[in-house]
């Protein structure tokens, strides 16, 4: 195969981000046709990248010239278009949330291990960035001795319009999820959520911020990661694990210190866009390596449901205050062993 062609559902900011991003960067592919429930903004995508404009995201699946599908459209339509695209044996590369419901996700591992293939890829790209995967290699190598804990946050500079309490978890804090399991290699088996006082500033109804997630893993290691969606300063992921011997932490991204007028100071990025640049550069042209090989190893359709699950849980008991056990739908053994 030549180019990969592919079409992009959502033509939002990361749609518009990923687009960007397979034209200039991504080697081996080409954006061929693209469809937004906005059909105005997906037309202006189109005709600056030089793809077919689709009436919908199920038009642009069944097109024969396309590949590859990327869904980068709203959380709840993830599942239909992921479904759409196994149904046409095409792979799809499906921003996170895989959904945010846990029964789209089994119809999902349904389909797929049906076709016997894996096809679906989940964009956790966490997974690829270099400090994330300094730090697994670390806590792996056992310079710390046997992790115990883990203090994490999750900090956006100003919360979307759209944000709720639900989405704090199942929209932001699914990265957090889904790369701790990543790290620590084992699933979880408890969680809990506390609220802090509310932001006075960011104050916005439906919008419980911040949030404390606590999730507790099958060997014991406690994790507590603080969601913030308005820290008024930037997008700031910090991560440090605790061990027996010593303990890890995320460096923050390549940048430069300066000091200068009495103070030491060094950039916090303003979003994620910026912040995990390289981190998608990799996800991506990995993905389009491996569809051309016609074996993908991203994160799987499994590693979505884990997340999705969790997330559910983990909302749950922000409602009732409860600290709750975690167990997991069956795992097809087309998924085991995957980390
Ligand atoms: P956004 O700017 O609101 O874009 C979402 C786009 O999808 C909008 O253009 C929206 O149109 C469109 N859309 C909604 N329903 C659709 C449908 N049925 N078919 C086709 N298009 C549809 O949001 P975003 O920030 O780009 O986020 C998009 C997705 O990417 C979300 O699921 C988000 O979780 C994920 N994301 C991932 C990362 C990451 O770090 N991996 C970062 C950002 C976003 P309207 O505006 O008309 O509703």
């Amino acid at each position: 195969m030549e180019k990969l062609r592919i079409g992009v559902i959502g033509t939002g900011a990361i749609g518009r981000e990923h687009i960007k991003r397979l034209s200039e960067r991504i080697v081996g592919c080409e954006t061929v046709a693209v469809a937004d429930v906005d059909r105005d903004a997906a037309e202006r995508v189109a005709s600056l990248c030089g793809a077919k404009c689709c009436e919908s995201g199920e038009e642009l699946i069944l097109s024969p010239e396309v590949d590859a599908v990327l869904v980068a459209s709203w959380d709840a339509t993830h599942a239909k278009y992921v479904l759409a695209a196994v149904a046409e044996g095409k792979y799809v590369f499906c921003e996170k949330p895989l959904s945010p419901e846990t029964k789209d996700c089994e119809r999902i591992l349904e389909a797929e291990s049906a076709l016997g293939k894996r096809i679906v890829q989940v964009g956790f790209m966490r997974r690829f960035d270099s400090g994330y995967r300094a730090l697994k290699a670390a806590i792996k190598s056992g310079v710390i001795g046997n992790p115990l804990m883990i203090h994490a946050c999750h900090r956006n500079m100003t919360h979307a319009a759209t944000m709720t309490s639900e989405m704090s978890i199942k929209n932001a804090g699914i990265h957090e999820i889904d790369i701790m399991r990543w790290l620590l290699e084992e699933e979880y088996v408890q969680g809990q959520v506390l609220l802090p006082r509310q932001n006075g500033i960011s104050r916005k109804e439906n919008l419980q911020d911040p949030q404390i997630m606590l999730l507790r893993t099958e060997s014991g290691v406690t994790i507590d990661v603080e969601l913030n969606q308005s820290s008024g300063y930037g997008y700031d992921i910090q991560c440090e694990a605790v061990g027996e011997e010593g303990t890890v932490r995320l460096p923050d991204p390549a940048t430069v210190v300066t000091r200068a007028r009495g103070a030491c100071s060094f950039e916090v990025r303003p979003g994620w866009e910026t912040r995990f640049t390289e981190a998608y550069d990799i996800e991506l042209q990995q993905w389009v390596d491996e569809v051309k090989a016609d074996r993908i190893t991203g994160p799987s359709a499994w590693d979505g449901t884990v997340a999705c699950h969790t997330a559910v849980v983990l909302g749950e008991c922000r409602e009732s205050g409860e600290i709750r056990g975690i167990s997991y739908p069956h795992c097809p053994d087309f998924y085991k062993n995957m980390f």
